[in-house]
């Protein structure tokens, strides 16, 4: 997350840039980052979870993190815990390719994103879990901007809760009419 002064590009500039692709970009950070989301979500959660699944590509890399460090800390004896990509799909919001849909069937599945930010693609991704016969235990996020619109009616586990400050018009921006330059990235 950046402060400054940017220009987003769809008409409005703001004073925080969040780019989610700086914590996949060394994978030890999503690793530390899925170490201790793991430790804040409930245990009785991680304990019925069967399968992380999220969406491509970032919560889709967090899921396959997060289901391989469950297993370091499971009974060896225990089913290894699977993973499942949702992919982004024109028609329908998410979905699972045929081969995951088969995975989820009639298993615990925990949702996970790198960030929500309205909600809707969590929502999305419930909504093709659970049509492919899947149990939604939970959502989890890394980072929760706060602005949640569509809320799922499973608990939601976020690493860290940040409310960004209001965006402004391009054409009325307070930072520009101060002369403030504005930066790149
Ligand atoms: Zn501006």
């Amino acid at each position: 997350m950046l402060d400054g002064h940017f220009d987003f590009g769809n008409g409005f500039h703001g004073r925080v840039y969040l780019n989610p692709h700086q914590l996949f970009r060394h994978p030890s950070t999503i690793w530390r980052f899925a170490q201790d989301l793991i430790d804040v979500l409930p245990g009785s959660i991680l304990d019925a979870t069967d399968v992380v699944a999220g969406p491509a590509t970032g919560g889709a890399l967090l899921a396959h993190t997060i289901a391989g460090l469950l297993d370091s800390r499971r009974e060896i004896t225990r089913p290894p815990t699977l993973f499942a990509p949702l992919t982004a799909d024109a028609r329908s919001g998410y979905s699972l390719s045929r081969f995951y849909r088969q995975q989820v069937k009639g298993r615990n599945v925990l949702l996970v994103d790198d960030v929500r930010n309205t909600g809707q693609t969590l929502a999305r991704c419930a909504e093709a879990l659970r049509s492919s016969g899947a149990t939604l235990l939970a959502s989890a996020e890394i980072y929760d901007r706060m602005e949640a619109i569509a809320e799922l009616d499973v608990p939601n586990v976020a690493l860290a809760e940040y409310k960004a400050p209001p965006n402004y018009a391009a054409d009325s921006c307070p930072l520009c009419a101060s002369g403030v330059p504005i930066n790149t990235f």
